[in-house]
């Protein structure tokens, strides 16, 4: 059985969450401020945390960081307010995965959720598809229905960290310095055009993707077709 943290403080969106996290199946263990959330966390290592970014004594980002800085890796989704995307970006920067903003569907948060848990325990592939397309890591190697796409190093490295990092609200920040690395002198806004070339590459719809979802005020999210949504 799959553990869930939920660290908030709204008695009333507490025992929502919990309620429904807990017809689904999963194990449910709650804090109502960031210090007991951190402990919670630290010491129950549960397979996903649901987190609060307003809470008493420790504010959800330091909770976030801190998990981090233990190099504890499970996913972690904010629940954030409307409108404050420089604080998603802060939130997502310091190691959360994906973020709610409230008021938010609980049914879109228990799929993002599964999502989340089916590929953690899938680990990580050495092909994986995405519609019709096969990205093959070892053979560095993308195809459509068979036939081999040309990528440019960059273009294969970044649909690499893309598709590994499926589901997950990517900031620039964290692309470039996972694809680029951080002495690297690339502007963050230069990863668009970058993403301009692999979209024209793998999105059936330059205009509309459906592959690689424009997040924005915030970066790129990486959707394959079968991650629940
Ligand atoms: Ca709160």
């Amino acid at each position: 059985m799959e553990t869930v943290l939920i660290i908030e403080d709204e008695a009333a969106m507490l025992r929502g969450l919990k309620d429904n996290f807990e017809f689904k199946g999963y194990r449910v263990i709650t804090a109502v401020d960031g210090e007991a959330g951190l402990n919670a966390a630290l010491d129950g290592k549960p397979d996903l945390i649901i987190l609060d970014i307003m809470l008493p004594k420790i504010n959800g980002y330091e909770v976030c960081r801190l998990i981090r800085q233990e190099n504890l890796d499970m996913p972690i989704i904010m629940l954030t307010a409307k409108g404050q995307e420089s604080d998603i970006v802060l939130g997502l920067n310091l190691g959360a995965d994906d973020y709610v903003t409230k008021p938010f569907s609980i049914k879109e948060l228990l799929a993002r959720s599964a999502a989340f848990l089916r590929r953690r325990r899938q680990g990580e592939q050495d092909v994986y598809e995405f519609g019709k397309y096969r990205l093959d890591i070892a053979g560095r190697k993308l195809t459509y229905r068979g036939e081999e796409i040309e990528l440019s190093p960059k273009e294969f490295e970044l649909l690499e960290y893309f598709v590994k990092k499926a589901g997950r609200a990517l900031t620039r920040d964290e692309i470039l310095n996972a694809v680029w690395g951080y002495d690297c002198f690339v502007a963050p806004r230069s990863i668009d055009r970058f993403v301009t070339m692999l979209r024209s590459k793998i999105e059936p719809d330059q205009h509309r993707p459906t592959f690689i979802r424009t997040i924005r005020g915030i970066g790129y999210k990486f959707e394959p077709p079968e991650s629940g949504r």
